[in-house]
């Protein structure tokens, strides 16, 4: 992209409000708004860029299933993922959706991914995971008390369920490392798990209860309210698709729009998935795929559930939402602008009638969204060594909104020029 503007002329432009530091953020998902909050929070001028509305229905944040996990540390690839991935690429109902022709998109992701899984690596992402994630409560509160949102988080435990009676046994490897790093785990039989979920049904004979872990019951709610209180703090939004940065003669100076050019001082991108072009062309080349996901929304589901229960036999996850029941689940791999395969849907469905008998699935609605992945699950936050003015912030895979609160205080934070509240070495983009 040509130099349109230096950095003189991007301070001076209508888009900078003249009122000091002005920092341009690239993408309005959970990530975005929580930096576009905690940067308003420590006196900064925000511009988020995104052609969509916080909260909405295009985002990944919108249609997740709103696990808030302080706890959360265990690597999606573990020991052994090697031996069950061909059984879950074979298998039509498994957890994995990759098609031939799309084989060759998310080969080399693959290999990466595989290669995380040794088990010198897990302990390490496993550190990494939980020292981001262990703040996420504390880092939501603020924001969340302002935006008077309380009900958006609830502190009820998450359950994990297995159909084989040995399977918390055969899943001592991610119960020790959750409780060496300070996770309360307790072990259930099959009757303890339906007293605390009466809807589970038989099929499911044993369980792991994680009493400290909490949910948000509509996630997209939450990012749309967070979005409210950050425009109260003064944050705007360019509602365009950025489509690169501009450079000056002093570096990145504005961001390209669809709808003219944002200059500003610092800029971050937090696009989800979206994210790897605007990371490469400030020279971080980092692994990222969309991992799709889906959930099907169920009004009316009948079951009364409370806890959000993972399915460990079929991953995929029952969450308690304001407007009903939602499953979600799957990881899939197309290649980019390859349109929904919904009998995912269809399948999150099967599975969740067979989990809870009674669910009454006479009102559903399908949705898709993609999961910003790097192969081994901790996201990139870092200041880029090239262009110290961008600020990357992505990657956030199946954690994403655990992890945007903290990630946002992490970036102001690196904004600001002060030391982070965590060691951010194992989020640089220079470990691929
Ligand atoms: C089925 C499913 C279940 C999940 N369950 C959980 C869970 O229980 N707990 C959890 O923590 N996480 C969960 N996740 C993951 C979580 O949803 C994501 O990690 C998180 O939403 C990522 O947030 P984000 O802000 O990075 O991305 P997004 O929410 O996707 O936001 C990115 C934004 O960038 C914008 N953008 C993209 N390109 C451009 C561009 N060129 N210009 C301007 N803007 C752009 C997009 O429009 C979008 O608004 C789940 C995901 C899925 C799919």
């Amino acid at each position: 992209m040509a130099p349109t503007a230096t950095l003189t002329d991007a301070l001076n432009s209508p888009d900078d409000p003249g009122r000091g530091r002005h920092v341009a953020v690239i993408g309005a998902g959970a990530v975005g708004v929580c930096c576009a909050n905690y940067l308003t929070r420590a006196g900064f001028n925000v511009t988020v860029i995104d052609p969509v509305e916080p909260g909405s229905r295009e985002q990944c944040s919108y249609g997740n299933a709103g696990g808030l996990s302080p706890g959360s540390c265990i690597p999606n690839a573990m020991p052994g993922i090697v031996r069950e991935v061909p059984g879950m690429l074979l298998d039509p109902e498994g957890p994995i959706g990759l098609r031939l022709i799309d084989l060759p998109h998310a080969l080399p992701w693959l290999i990466r991914f595989l290669w995380s899984s040794r088990r010198s690596r897990v302990d390490e992402i496993a550190d990494a995971m939980i020292a981001l994630n262990r703040h996420t409560f504390e880092s939501y509160d603020p924001l969340i008390r302002e935006a008077q949102c309380e009900d958006l988080i609830k502190y009820r435990g998450q359950l994990i369920v297995y159909e084989d009676i040995e399977g918390p046994a055969k899943s001592a490897l991610s119960v020790g490392m959750r409780r060496a790093r300070g996770v309360k785990v307790e072990i259930l039989d099959g009757n303890q798990i339906r007293e605390l979920e009466p809807a589970i049904g038989p099929a499911y004979k044993a369980g792991v209860y994680l009493p400290e872990q909490g949910q948000c019951p509509n996630p997209g709610r939450l990012v749309a309210r967070l979005w409210r209180l950050a425009v109260s703090r003064g944050a705007r939004l360019h509602r365009a698709k950025a489509r690169g940065f501009v450079l000056g003669g002093d570096g990145v100076v504005a961001v390209a729009t669809d709808d003219g050019q944002v200059g500003a001082d610092q800029f971050v991108v937090a696009a989800g998935a979206f994210s790897g072009p605007f990371a490469s062309q400030v020279g971080a080349h980092v692994p990222l795929i969309s991992e799709r996901g889906y959930h099907v929304m169920i009004e009316g589901d009948g079951t009364g559930l409370r806890v959000q229960t993972n399915s460990a036999s079929r991953k995929f996850v029952a969450a308690p939402m304001e407007e009903g029941l939602r499953l979600s689940g799957t990881v899939e791999f197309a290649r980019p602008g390859t349109g929904p395969r919904w009998e995912r849907a269809d399948i999150l469905l099967r599975q969740g009638k067979h989990m809870l008998p009674g669910l009454d699935a006479s009102r559903v609605r399908p949705w898709m969204g993609n999961r910003p992945g790097t192969p081994d699950s901790i996201p990139v936050i870092e200041r880029t060594a090239r262009h110290r003015n961008v600020i990357l912030a992505f990657g956030h895979g199946h954690q994403g909104l655990i992890g945007a609160s903290t990630t946002g205080r992490l970036v102001a934070e690196l904004a600001s020029g002060q030391p982070t509240m965590i060691d951010l070495t194992p989020y640089r983009s220079n470990r691929f």
